[in-house]
Parts: structure tokens; sequence; C-alpha cells
């Protein structure tokens, strides 16, 4: 693959900015890759295990002399280190984000944009519930898409080179409005992470009174539950916060299905429990058919792998 920046910066020394430094220096993708985090301990980490080429103390002096500056910090702290990096940016340098919401965002980060730096906001659909600088791996974004949300006035070569950029890090490329996407990530990924996170809670409340048998019985539903939940706390609470309404929209219909099952249980309505459970079925199988899971049981864990992480957790 070849080069398609001189220098891309990134601020946030986390799990998705980890993951893109290993994607783009392992596929040559930029000729240096440079890096900032509001955590002496974090840069401190970043620098120890070679995460980017050179570690930065401010987000401004990593942006310098960029063409491309990714911000990857919570949804909530964009807006204030565009301010911080913005009289920083070289003109014709892009500014993009990854953040999991997209108008409060764009809306935090526009003020702060220079004359003649190109703003293409971004965000790719891939995660794991854990964080940091040594969270990263390069093949987070392989086969996930990647959706680009240009805003106004988006130059086109701007969005184009951005797309380049993320299909040689192996991500399928999508584009997509700031209002469409906010509604349309409040259902598969916004409002599923406050259920779990909901749902293990209430195991907890009920572990309290069972002396912890919720824990020690828990098979594969409760399980991913619990790895949904353990989700980054400060990225979600900014998700929900920016993303207010939205997820609320979803938690609505949600709670009027979830009232319709609750009638269709008390009132012994199998046949309406069975064409529901039928129709999500094959939503699953949906998913599986354009290969963004696998159909392997137990979403292809082998019981050793289990076995083995579950040693891990208990240490
Ligand atoms: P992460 O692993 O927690 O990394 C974020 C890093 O940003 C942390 O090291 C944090 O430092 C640092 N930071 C916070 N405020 C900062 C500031 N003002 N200036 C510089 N650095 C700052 O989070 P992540 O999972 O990579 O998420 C980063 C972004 O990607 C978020 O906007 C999130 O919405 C988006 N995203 C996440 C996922 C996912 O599944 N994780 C998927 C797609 C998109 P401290 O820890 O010291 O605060």
């Amino acid at each position: 693959m070849s080069q398609i920046f001189d220098r891309v910066a990134l601020i946030g020394l986390g799990l998705i900015a980890g993951s893109m430094s290993r994607a783009i220096r392992g596929a040559g993708l930029a000729g240096e890759v440079v890096g900032s985090d509001i955590s002496p301990e974090v840069r401190a980490e970043a620098a120890e295990i070679d995460l980017v080429d050179r570690v930065c103390d401010t987000a401004a002096e990593a942006g310098e002399g960029a063409d491309l500056v990714a911000l990857a910090v919570p949804v909530g702290a964009m807006g204030q280190v565009a301010q911080e990096i913005g009289p920083h940016l070289s003109p014709g340098a892009t500014l993009s984000d990854v953040g999991s919401v997209k108008r409060d965002v764009i809306a935090a980060v526009t003020p702060h944009l220079p004359e003649g730096v190109h703003f293409v906001p971004a965000h790719p659909l891939a995660g794991t519930e854990h964080s940091g600088p040594r969270a990263g791996f390069a093949e987070l974004f392989v086969n996930r898409y990647t959706l680009l949300v240009p805003v106004e006035g988006s130059d086109r070569a701007a969005v184009d080179r951005l797309g380049d950029l993320w299909r040689g890090m192996g991500a399928n490329i999508d584009e997509i409005e700031p209002e469409r996407h906010d509604l349309v990530l409040a259902v598969p990924s916004h409002a599923p992470h406050l259920l779990a996170y909901t749902m293990v809670g209430v195991a907890d409340d009920l572990s309290r009174v069972t002396n912890s048998e919720v824990i020690k019985y828990s098979a594969s539903g409760f399980r991913d539950f619990t790895r949904i939940a353990a989700s980054d706390p400060v990225m979600w609470r900014d998700v929900f916060l920016s993303n207010k309404e939205a997820t609320l929209e979803i938690l609505g219909r949600f709670t009027e299905e979830l009232f319709a099952l609750q009638h269709a249980i008390r009132g012994g309505d199998g046949p309406k429990l069975e064409s529901y459970f039928t129709r999500t079925r094959a939503i699953r199988r949906g998913i599986i058919e354009a290969g963004q899971d696998t159909h392997e049981p137990n979403f292809g864990r082998s019981a050793v792998a289990s076995f083995g992480a579950e040693d891990e957790a208990a240490e």
C-alpha cells in the first residue's frame, strides 16, 4: 500500500488511536505517525511500547506540520482539543475525528477550524470493551465499516483521501449525514450499551440478594452483556449526553416493545412470542450474511479459549 499522508497526528492515545497507529504504520500509509494524550502516564506508556513514531507533550505540538490530525478523545473533549490545536494546524491539512456521535462533535469542533483546513468527521464501527494505549491492534478495522460524515462544504478530495486511508487500514467505507448517523447508530450501538449496563446493574443488585449465584451461574447471554457493560465509562457517559435525542427515541420504542412482550408473557400468548423471536432470529442471520459476525456457536469462542479467559479474569 502506498503512502497517503506525510504526517498523521493522533490525539488521545487509547484503543482507537492505538489501533490506527498500528494499522497505518504496518501498512506504510503515512511517512510518520505522531501522537499526544492529556495524561502523562498514557504518553509515557505510548513511548514505552513504541505506539507512534513520536510522542508529543501537547496536542498543539502534535498537530503542527501534520497533514492529517485525527481526534480520538472522548466525544465531550473534542471541542476543547479542537480549540487547543486550531491555531497550529497547517493550511490544506485535514482534521478528522473518530467520535461515536457526530452532530455534537461537529458543532463543538467547527468554530475552531482555521481557514483552509478541511474538516472530515468519521466513525469507525469497530471497538472492544478495552481502553488505553495497550488495547489497540492493527486488525481492529478490517472488514468493519468506517462512516465518513462530510459536513457542508467538505472538500471532496479531502474526503476521498481520508477514505483511502481507512480503506488502507482494511475498512469498508460509507458516507452518511450527521443527523442520520446519530439516529442510526443509536439502534445497533448506543441503546444496546445502555441495556447492557442496566441488565448487569440489575444482576448485581440481585446477586446481593442471592449470594452471587447470578454471577456463579452466568452463561453466555449474561456474559455477553457483561462484556459490553465493561466498556469505558467516560466514553459512554459522553455518548449518551451527546446523543440524547436519538437514544431516548430508541429507548422509548424499546420500552413499548418490552411492554408488549411482557403483556404476551402474562397472557400466555405463545404465538406472539414465537413469531417475534422468529423475526429477530432472521435479523441475526442477515448480520452473518453481511459478513459482520460469525455463524460459529458462542461467537466462535472455543471452549478452551473461554476457559482460559475465565482463568485470566479470575487472577
Ligand atoms: P480510550 O481508549 O479511553 O482513549 C481515549 C484517550 O484520550 C485516553 O487516553 C484519554 O486520556 C485521552 N484524552 C481524554 N481527554 C483528552 C484531551 N482533552 N486531550 C488529549 N487526550 C485526551 O478511548 P477510545 O475507545 O479510543 O475512544 C476514543 C474515541 O473513539 C471516542 O470519541 C469514542 O467515542 C470513539 N470510538 C470508540 C469506539 C470503542 O468501541 N471504544 C469505537 C468507535 C469510536 P485519559 O484516559 O487520561 O482521560
